[in-house]
């Protein structure tokens, strides 16, 4: 079976993290404060806050931008979950906008019929690696005088006429173990402004400013030392593994015709997290089939989240047909690193045959 999705780690990750062991460091420390560093210069951001997962990063950057009950965030529909229940965790409501057909991504033509007099932010998804349109939602933001929370968790290395996602507005990364890079668990939040930096390390660490003495609330969203070493390492080796990615979906591009494939907007840099293709027809039925070939698929993701029944219990009856629409035609290919040309062609194979 060809895995949809296969962490890469090499002997270079087991030895950072024997190094940790044998430090006695194991919580967070100086690798920590490292990673941030490295992470900070890869995005272009004055700070790079480390936490202990990408829904920590996202619910701690909207919590330090002081959004909670009574505000409103627009988002969209078309994401996992996390997205959207980051919003939830602060006691203020998501308003879903519809996406974009090519894109998947929120679509910025429909945000300002969504905007009312409480909406705080626009927490936007670069989903499956390909940057939301920045230029548009910068400028509305900027008209409407809203927050932007980057959710960049599919997106690392992502970046709009050489600016790197995460760094429009306050951006959110996950470290899971299926992501462009991993730690197992973590996350990172990015940002320009260094009061809503210190504001995230106060909410990582129980709200303390010196040891024991506590201003104000915050939670425990650490990340620690052994999965910072693992960061490190796979930090360093971003770039390759993005060039595969992006060799990998411009093969299968090129070589698939009979089902509709992910496009790239001219002056951005997808780096292909997920190579997403619609199928019209049966979808679950083609799943069926490569799964029998031996190819590893996902389906990302087959309800958006309106139409998830917490969404529903409380009371969400959007009808938002381009997400519906793509949440019953979407499947992602294998296209990670690990693939060989063997795996590719027989990718192209059977999704020819379809
Ligand atoms: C993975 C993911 C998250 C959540 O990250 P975790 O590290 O799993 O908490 C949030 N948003 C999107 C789009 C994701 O893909």
């Amino acid at each position: 079976m060809i895995p949809i999705s296969k962490p890469l780690l090499g002997p270079e990750e087991h030895q950072a993290v024997i190094e940790v062991l044998a430090s006695g460091q194991l919580a967070q420390g100086p690798r920590v404060a490292e990673f941030e560093r490295r992470f900070a210069a890869l995005v272009g951001t004055k700070a790079a806050i480390a936490v202990s997962s990408g829904t920590a990063a996202l619910w701690m950057a909207l919590l330090a931008h002081g959004i909670g009950p009574g505000d409103e965030v627009i988002t969209t529909p078309f994401s996992f979950i996390a997205s959207a229940n980051s919003i939830l965790f602060t006691g203020a409501k998501p308003v879903f906008v519809d996406i974009e057909e090519t894109s998947f991504n929120i679509n910025p033509m429909l945000i300002e019929a969504a905007i009312t007099p409480r909406t705080k932010a626009i927490l936007l998804v670069h989903l499956y690696g390909n940057p939301a349109d920045m230029e548009a939602i910068m400028a509305i933001a900027r008209e409407y005088g809203l927050l932007v929370i980057e959710d960049c968790a599919q997106a690392i290395g992502a970046e709009i006429n050489g600016k790197k996602v995460g760094s429009f507005g306050t951006g959110c990364f996950s470290l899971y173990a299926t992501k462009n890079i991993c730690t197992g668990e973590g996350g990172m939040i990015t940002t320009n402004n260094d009061e809503i930096a210190e504001r995230c390390r106060k909410l990582r660490q129980h709200g303390m400013s010196v040891r024991y003495y506590h201003d104000s609330l915050g939670y425990n969203f650490r990340m620690t030392d052994l999965q910072a070493a693992i960061g490190i390492v796979q930090l360093s080796k971003l770039e390759p593994f993005t060039q595969k990615r992006e060799a990998n979906a411009y093969y299968l591009t090129e070589h698939l015709h009979n089902v509709i494939t992910p496009t790239v907007r001219p002056g951005t840099r997808h780096v292909f997290h997920q190579y997403t293709i619609r199928v019209k027809g049966d979808r679950d039925e083609a799943v069926k089939m490569l799964t029998e070939a031996g190819i590893g698929t996902g389906v990302f993701y087959p309800l958006p989240i309106h139409k998830q029944k917490v969404y529903v219990e409380l009371g969400y009856t959007d009808h938002l047909p381009v997400a519906e629409q793509a949440a019953r035609e979407v499947i992602s290919l294998p296209v990670h690193p690990a693939l060989s040309q063997a795996d590719l062609d027989k990718i192209v194979r059977e999704v020819n045959q379809l």
